[in-house]
């Protein structure tokens, strides 16, 4: 029983909580992780290096072993690198830091519903424009919420999720001279995609970009993301995150997923052919499908509502995304590619639900 005396923020008291469900199901497309465990050697790494851990002591609270090695992946120093438990923990250091209450955030929508969910708990405005119909960034748009609110953090996500779509650097590079505070563009599927925000950030550039092990490394377990950009970002970011935020098991397993970047690689290029097998496939059906540069792709069932289309395909041991429910993808289901036994499974479940 809770004390009626004891109650939250009030705009927690009235926040829904992140939803995305944990179903036990045999096929599990919805949450855009590898289909694959990391490669034996990277476990075997692991497993020597936790033997070395120093339990009774803290862990290097800067974590720069993990932030040199990361830097060194991207040609910058440690000091252009900040590491935190998945990449949502550092866009909620950016919030925490950057916005807040009294200060605004932008998305444009639809885009990954953390970005303005992280917002608002942390106390900041969320400033909300809108993509085209085709789920393109609009510039007048993006130039009139820019203007209205100024933000002090403008959020990209490239590829976008759930659409799949890449913003062009012609685009990164305008929305970069609009935004009057600090661009975030969030590449979770930067490997996907096929070029990078990284080579726009600099000293003088008032960009970050925000990359992630959970999804190309087969790490979601760990919770392990980061972010690009210039020092005088990293460092205001280390003033507001706990102290040693980050355990000493995960920055050796860092570490050793560095070593495997070959590995990693091999993982995308299979995953990206994958991905051409699966959309050719999805064109077969009575959907709509929207092209995509990730490792998932957004469609919308045409003959079965998508929401009766997640349930039957749930009964089938195959979980995928319900989008059918979010503003501005009415009907829409997303599914991440996995291996090609797991898509077989999942485009022989579909097919029998819609046709
Ligand atoms: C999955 C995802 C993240 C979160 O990644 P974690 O590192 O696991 O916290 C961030 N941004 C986008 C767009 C994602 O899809």
């Amino acid at each position: 029983m809770s004390a009626p005396l004891v109650a939250p923020r009030d705009d927690v008291g009235l926040m829904d909580g992140y939803h995305s469900a944990q179903v036990d199901v045999d096929v599990r497309l919805n949450t855009n992780e590898s289909p694959e465990p990391p490669p034996a050697a990277f476990l075997d790494a692991v497993a020597a290096a936790v033997a070395t851990v120093d339990w009774h002591r803290y862990p290097d609270r800067a974590a720069t072993a993990l932030r040199t090695r990361i830097g060194a992946l991207h040609g910058v120093g440690p000091e252009q690198v900040f590491v935190a438990n998945g990449s949502n923990e550092v866009l909620q250091t950016l919030s925490l830091a950057y916005a807040g209450p009294g200060r605004s955030v932008a998305v444009f929508e639809p885009t990954y519903a953390l970005h303005a969910h992280i917002a608002r708990i942390t106390g900041s405005s969320v400033a909300e424009g809108e993509r085209t119909v085709d789920f393109a960034l609009d510039l007048d748009e993006v130039r009139r919420v820019l203007t209205e609110a100024e933000p002090a953090l403008t959020y990209l996500c490239s590829p976008n999720n759930p659409t799949g779509m890449v913003e062009t650097p012609e685009t990164v590079v305008e929305v970069l001279g609009l935004a009057p505070g600090l661009l975030v563009v969030d590449e979770a599927y930067g490997q996907f995609a096929p070029w990078s925000a990284l080579e726009l950030v600099d000293e003088a550039t008032p960009l970050v970009v925000t990359r992630t092990f959970s999804k190309t490394w087969s790490m979601a377990a760990a919770r392990l993301g980061y972010l690009v950009g210039p020092s005088w970002v990293v460092a205001q970011l280390e003033k507001v995150v706990l102290p040693y935020h980050l355990d000493s098991l995960k920055q050796v397993a860092g570490l050793a997923a560095l070593d495997h970047v070959g590995a990693m690689e091999e993982r995308v290029s299979r995953l990206v052919e994958e991905r051409g097998r699966v959309e050719a496939a999805l064109r077969d059906l009575p959907c709509e499908v929207w092209p995509s540069a990730a490792n998932f792709i957004l469609f919308r069932p045409a003959t079965v509502a998508g929401a009766d289309v997640w349930r039957q395909l749930v009964e089938r041991s195959v979980l995928v995304r319900d989008c059918s429910s979010w503003p501005r993808l009415d009907g829409c289901l997303r599914v991440t590619i996995g291996t090609r036994d797991e898509d077989d499974r999942f485009l022989a479940s579909l097919r029998e639900v819609l046709t």
